[in-house]
């Protein structure tokens, strides 16, 4: 096992088995030399510094209807809200002030804006906001639409590919949703010239171990500049809301392993990790990870960006606790860092 680990952090291309063999080590010692690596590695390109990005979920309205969300369309039970361009606006303005200088906005795939209303609204964030990066998150939307978002002057997208595996994203979302339109979505993305978010739910129903193989595999292929990584956390209203939830040291361990593949890449300590224990979200920062999301939203609609239960909006999640955070992180040696923080790998 060591050699895989000496292997992976020498930049060396693992195959996917040999993927599959570290996603399938419990050996303590190894781990910790896993772990380790990772942490060097994270230091060795970013020094002790942790990236905070202000993310305001701008809409709870979904056309889509994955299994595990619950903001999928056919949860009568969502509570659904949408933010006017104003507030969002507005909403990034308090967090510049703050010291935010990226500013993530998330949602469900909800057509009531139009391109041409998203665009102004970017226009507008990097007008009011200078030198802030703002980045996307909602969904699959055609090339031309994100050619627009990139041109208003969006610099970054997320879009998880949620799992590489063709027959387990079958098994997690419906039929109309398919693997082969999410990776087209995602080389255009990079081919647009945005930094590129992927990432994947660890211990989603029905994944083994080859299946995190693929996804880790998939990483080393596509070379994304972002990489969300984070436990499955049921939501009772949805159709895997019994299915147990991810396991939160399977999920430090990916990020770890995903740091040997992307020693450049921007991976956050996600709220679904802190959701399960604030304690695995540190962990992850001392194996990998570099970059916190605290929650920008405005507090009465977090409780209805409901993806699973339990989630996190107040406590480090919250802008309010920036200063909480600072101590958090300085209290394991590492430096809150509130700039662009844009990917060694891209140019603007
Ligand atoms: N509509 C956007 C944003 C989705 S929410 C998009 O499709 O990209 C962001 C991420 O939350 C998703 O990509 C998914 O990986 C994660 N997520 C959704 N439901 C979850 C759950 N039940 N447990 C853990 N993570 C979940």
């Amino acid at each position: 096992m060591q050699t895989l680990i000496d292997r992976l952090f020498q930049g060396e291309r693992l195959t996917q088995k040999e993927f599959q063999a570290l996603v399938l080590c419990e050996d303590q010692g190894a781990l910790e030399l896993l772990f380790q690596r990772a942490k060097e590695r994270t230091e060795e390109v970013f020094g002790n510094h942790v990236y905070i990005r202000g993310l305001i979920e701008i809409s709870s309205y979904c056309k889509q209807d994955c299994f595990y969300c619950g903001l999928r369309c056919s949860n009568k039970k969502a509570q659904r809200y949408r933010l006017s361009p104003e507030v969002i606006l507005a909403t990034c303005e308090q967090g510049y002030e703050m010291g935010f200088r990226t500013f993530v906005l998330q949602g469900g795939e909800d057509d009531f804006y139009t391109d041409e209303q998203m665009c102004d609204l970017i226009r507008e964030i990097c007008l009011s906001c200078p030198g802030s990066a703002v980045t996307l998150s909602f969904g699959e939307k055609s090339r031309r639409s994100y050619e627009a978002f990139r041109k208003a002057g969006a610099s970054r997208y997320l879009l998880r590919h949620e799992t590489a595996t063709a027959e387990h994203f079958s098994r997690l979302h419906p039929p109309g949703q398919r693997l082969d339109s999410r990776m087209e979505a995602l080389s255009a993305l990079k081919e647009l010239g945005f930094q590129v978010g992927a990432g994947f739910m660890v211990g989603s129903p029905f994944q083994t171990a080859e299946h995190l193989a693929a996804d880790l595999y998939f990483l080393q292929e596509f070379r994304p500049h972002m990489v969300g990584i984070g436990p499955f956390i049921p939501h009772t209203d949805t159709p895997f809301g019994k299915y147990a939830a991810g396991d939160s040291q399977q999920t430090v361990k990916m990020i770890a392993i995903t740091r040997g593949i992307l020693p450049g890449a921007l991976i956050p300590a996600t709220t679904a990790l802190a959701t399960l224990s604030q304690g695995s979200r540190l962990q992850a920062l001392q194996a990998g990870a570099n970059v916190v999301m605290p929650n920008l939203s405005p507090n009465e609609v977090r409780v209805k960006y409901n993806l699973y239960n339990n989630k996190l909006s107040t406590g480090t999640e919250s802008a309010q606790m920036l200063e909480a955070l600072r101590n958090e992180l300085a209290g394991c040696g590492r430096k809150m860092d509130l700039s662009r923080g844009d990917s060694p790998l891209w140019k603007a």
